[in-house]
């Protein structure tokens, strides 16, 4: 078994996967304080929106003023998800970092949901690679294999199906694939070994790990990817998004509660946890019709929570 990662990157999908799930409409001066906030606290990576039309995601239509200003802070990776070749042309224009295709592994859930199969979504990621290349663009391709764990309309989604997605993807040209418990349905057993295959297959290009907390074990989920050596977790503050079949149900992992386990663990995230939950308790004033989620805010820090480790990465 390999050693933790020295270091891990939480990157926040909050502004998207969380906003995207909830009836609040967030203005966009607010969205760009939490992004400024998160930046301060010490977040590198933010996803800050969706490139989709704007009459299918109201919530997430500032996306191209989001990119902008981000962009214009320094060292920040500025992602966004796209479900097509459009959203793609969208994300390049406005030069995001990276941009995130997603993918189900759940056939049905890929046609509910994108209206395309998973290989015709492999085939928009070659002609997106295409895009890309043509543009001279440096913005990444990542490609998000969600329902990798089960799906909440087919049910099982088997692992060999998974891992093809994966093989595919690469072979499709994706600078990047990631795996998404998208439902909540992992386990820690089952995230150690579809990670560890899914790193025989894509070596350093296996990205990131993406688990709800639905059923409470999203950081159980995130430990197991740990153990097998990823160093990139998505993750919501506040916990906030969940899913609209299930009102009150868990979002994605804490972001501040994944920081402060990281960092008790002696891995960097170069976070300010006391910044982080500052913000979050401004989120909670802004969303105070929603359900939040997440620990440690109740709490606080323990009293042996070395500060050291909370700056061991932002010197
Ligand atoms: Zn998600």
């Amino acid at each position: 078994m390999p050693p933790f990662p020295s270091s891990v990157v939480i990157r926040e999908v909050g502004l998207r996967d969380g906003l995207q799930s909830i009836e609040t409409l967030l203005p966009t001066p607010q969205k760009i304080e939490w992004i400024d906030d998160a930046y301060a606290a010490g977040q590198r990576e933010i996803e800050v929106g969706s490139f989709v039309p704007a009459r299918l995601l109201p919530q997430l239509a500032d996306t191209a003023e989001l990119v902008a200003h981000a962009k214009a802070l320094p060292g920040l990776l500025v992602s966004v998800l796209v479900p097509n070749l459009k959203g793609a042309e969208r994300a390049i224009e406005a030069q995001a970092d990276l941009l995130l295709v997603p993918l189900s592994a759940s056939r049905a859930h890929s046609l509910a949901n994108l209206r395309k199969t998973p290989d015709e979504v492999v085939a928009e990621v070659a002609r997106i690679r295409a895009a890309r290349d043509a543009a001279g663009s440096k913005t990444l391709i990542e490609g998000g294999i969600g329902t990798a764990f089960g799906c909440t309309i087919q049910g099982a989604v088997e692992q060999s199906e998974v891992l093809r997605c994966m093989q595919a993807l690469l072979d499709a040209g994706a600078d990047r694939v990631s795996l998404a418990d998208t439902v909540g349905y992992a386990n820690p057993a089952a995230v150690r070994d579809v990670f560890e295959k899914a790193r025989r297959i894509a070596g350093d290009k296996l990205w990131c790990g993406h688990f709800h907390d639905t059923r409470g074990l999203a950081l159980a989920n995130v430990y197991a990817a740990l153990e097998t050596g990823v160093a990139r977790f998505d993750a919501t503050l506040a916990g906030i998004g969940g899913c609209p079949h299930a009102p009150g149900a868990s979002g994605n992992a804490a972001s501040e509660d994944l920081a402060f386990m990281l960092a008790d663990m002696g891995i960097a995230t170069g976070i300010d946890i006391e910044r982080l939950l500052a913000l979050r308790a401004k989120i909670s004033q802004w969303l105070s019709n929603e359900t939040l989620h997440g620990t440690l805010w109740l709490a606080g820090l323990p009293k042996t929570f070395s500060a050291q480790s909370i700056h061991a990465h932002s010197a």
